[in-house]
């Protein structure tokens, strides 16, 4: 049997819990780091479980006919010449998908119940009782409409939450309004109350809510990244936090992970700082999809539906 290699940076304790997950699924697999794979096997393998896979391991195994990435997120990977275009089939797991959505009903929740402006009242020992809003004057524009997106689409609008949505292509959503390409996306920020971030992180979107965008949201307005750091400008941002143009932010990803101690965003009142913890993969269920793509490779030669080069996701 030839082994399965797992490329990948993740910690020894956690290498350890998908490793012993995949032993007891897959028990007719020889599924091992890449490492403990000498080279004549490493030449021929022609699947990989890969995760932050590091290029000098990759170089070690030029036979890949596919790889199975552990994360939804594959940015990195889409630009690595040691992958030579070879297929990579994204983690999509249903229950990540409710994981994350489950993160933005909770934080659209807060900042719908204005949390974090009770949270300074208590601080400054205000009694003030805010008027209430009812959700279905909230509106709530979701940018990607993918496997992430589409369930919180669903969540927000289970809430009574108004719904709008942004995507490349023209979409109908029952029940949310939908825009489009570049051109539509002034429209959307112009009109939302919270604007929650779930796009991929591409060439397209990497510094998409630059400056000249944030200041499309009303002053009032709210803005969730779940997705990644790279799309929105934070210093623009901050600018627009401090005067006082945006309400809140709630920010999970950032472009140095941990966040520096010296980032002015710790301690910025209208900034909420999460350590990337909106979709932790679930290993139970993603060991699951692992285990069945990998099933129909050996059983019948089928490589699932892979990451598009061109598009980048
Ligand atoms: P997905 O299924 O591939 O969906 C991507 C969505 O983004 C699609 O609706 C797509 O539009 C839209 N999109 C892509 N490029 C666009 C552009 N240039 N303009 C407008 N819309 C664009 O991705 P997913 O599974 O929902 O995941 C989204 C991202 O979430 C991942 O890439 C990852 O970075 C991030 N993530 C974060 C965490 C966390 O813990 N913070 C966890 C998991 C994932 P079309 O529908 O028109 O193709």
């Amino acid at each position: 049997m030839q082994p399965v290699p797992l490329i990948s940076d993740i910690d020894a304790a956690e290498r350890a819990l998908w490793l012993a997950r995949f032993a007891e699924l897959m028990p007719e697999l020889d599924i091992r780091p890449s490492e403990q794979i000498n080279d004549a096997d490493a030449r021929t393998a022609r699947v990989a479980i890969v995760a932050n896979p590091a290029p000098e391991q990759l170089r070690r195994f030029p036979a890949l006919r596919w790889v199975q990435s552990l994360w939804a997120g594959v940015e990195k990977m889409v630009q690595m010449p040691e992958l030579a275009r070879v297929p990579i089939v994204r983690m999509e797991d249903p229950e990540l998908a409710r994981i994350m959505a489950e993160a933005v009903l909770t934080w659209v929740l807060c900042l719908h119940r204005e949390l974090p402006e009770y949270a300074r009242q208590q601080r400054e020992r205000i009694w003030h009782q805010r008027l209430y809003t009812p959700p279905a004057e909230r509106e709530i524009g979701v940018l990607g409409t993918g496997n992430l997106g589409m369930a919180a689409i669903a969540a927000l609008k289970a809430q009574g939450f108004r719904v709008s949505a942004w995507s490349r292509a023209a979409k109908q959503i029952d029940g949310v309004s939908h825009y489009a390409g570049e051109e539509q996306l002034p429209l959307l920020l112009a009109r939302c109350d919270i604007v929650v971030v779930l796009l991929p992180l591409t060439p397209q979107t990497r510094g998409l809510l630059n400056e000249q965008r944030l200041t499309l949201l009303r002053p009032d307005a709210s803005l969730i990244n779940f997705a990644r750091a790279a799309i929105v400008d934070y210093d623009a941002l901050l600018r627009q936090l401090d005067r006082g143009a945006l309400r809140h932010a709630v920010l999970d990803v950032f472009d140095t992970e941990p966040l520096p101690a010296s980032s002015p965003l710790w301690q910025h009142p209208a900034v909420t700082v999460l350590p990337h913890v909106s979709g932790p993969t679930d290993i139970g269920s993603a060991s699951l999809i692992v285990r069945d793509n990998l099933r129909r490779y050996f059983d019948h030669g089928e490589i699932p539906a892979a990451v598009d080069y061109a598009r980048g996701y």
